[in-house]
């Protein structure tokens, strides 16, 4: 999980306003045309996605609707980038990593790995969570919610954490979430099954995922607990993602350090940018696009065509880069005049 905020009820936000208007331009321009605009704006640079969950349908009490995206939309996204990056030069084509370890996203996996070799297939689990049979507090909320029941906002739901975040492996409300079909989170031999793909690997993502609300040694002794249970179950740890995933908000350099001294990984974001082949390798924070499981496939594309048009603007935490320089690339800006600059490029 990454987001948090909601825009305030009642109100067309900036945010919403610019959706409205990405998802129609985009809606606008047909595939041919959307696929050179991603070709040419993103050749040469590798493109990884943060997602969540994969539904059918969607569930009447999503809390956070954009972290589930559908299978349909998913399937299209995937097809066309595919097609738009067949010569982009950087192997793997595509990156597509899955955080929190929900059973419907790696039933997804499982099924498209083999049928997309190019695409890179990541699965980011809280071994915690699959060792005690837990849930999430967020799911917790939102079966909070469908009861009725009477509950604060879902961030104070979520904050602050127990003292020890040991207490999270004891609540009872998470492992009767998890029993919930609905929030059922990939059992261990599940997750052994789908990594003996050739193009599916497993990472850690923490056993609390509250490593941004948790005193800074508590957050350590998680990170170090979670590298070790994760290596137990599954086998060495080679990658990491963030739990909420932004520099500066959700972790410190002091997490980032503290894991470059623990394992060779790669970690990652969840700033929406792509990076140079040559930036992952072990030590590397690398940046990935949050796939916004309210948009269309096209509007996506766009999206992502627009954010990588530009190089070398700096990252918000250059001390991400294990090289010491900026680690993420540019951000195109998403106003009306860069769009036409981009579409422009591509007719
Ligand atoms: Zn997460």
């Amino acid at each position: 999980m990454n987001r948090l905020n909601r825009p305030p009820p009642g109100r067309l936000s900036r945010s919403t306003l610019r959706s409205e208007v990405l998802t129609r331009v985009a809606a606008a321009m047909p595939w041919p045309v959307l696929r050179r605009l991603v070709a040419a704006t993103t050749r040469g640079k590798s493109l990884a996605f943060c997602l969540h969950r994969v539904g059918r349908e969607r569930r009447p009490s999503e809390a956070e609707p954009a972290l589930t995206v559908l299978e349909a939309v998913l399937d299209e996204f995937v097809q066309q980038m595919c097609e738009a990056r067949r010569e982009h030069g950087t192997a793997p084509c595509l990156t597509l990593a899955f955080d929190d370890g929900y059973a419907d996203a790696v039933e997804y996996v499982a099924t498209r790995a083999p049928r997309y070799p190019h695409v890179e297939w990541l699965l980011f689990v809280c071994p915690g969570k699959i060792h005690h049979g837990l849930g999430f507090r967020w799911d917790a909320y939102e079966a909070h919610i469908e009861q009725g029941r009477n509950v604060p906002s879902m961030r104070s739901f979520i904050q602050p954490p127990d003292a020890d975040y040991h207490a999270e492996h004891q609540r009872e409300d998470l492992a009767e979430v998890a029993r919930q079909g609905r929030f059922a989170l990939a059992t261990h031999e599940q997750l052994l099954e789908v990594a003996e793909l050739d193009n599916v690997t497993l990472g850690n993502h923490s056993n609390s995922h509250l490593i941004s609300a948790l005193p800074m040694h508590q957050a350590l002794r998680d990170l170090d607990e979670s590298t070790e249970m994760f290596e137990e179950m599954f086998g060495p740890c080679g990658q990491f993602a963030f739990p909420f995933g932004i520099p500066e908000l959700h972790f410190q350099r002091e997490h980032v350090e503290h894991l470059r001294r623990l394992r060779p990984l790669v970690m990652w974001t969840t700033e929406s940018y792509p990076y140079r082949a040559e930036q992952r390798r072990a030590g590397a924070v690398l940046p990935r696009f949050v796939f916004n499981g309210l948009w269309s496939a096209k509007a996506m594309a766009l999206w992502v065509a627009l954010r990588a048009r530009r190089l070398d603007r700096v990252n918000r935490a250059t001390w991400v880069d294990s090289a010491g320089s900026p680690a993420a690339l540019a951000v195109a800006g998403s106003n009306l005049i860069s769009l036409l600059e981009a579409i422009a490029v591509c007719l």
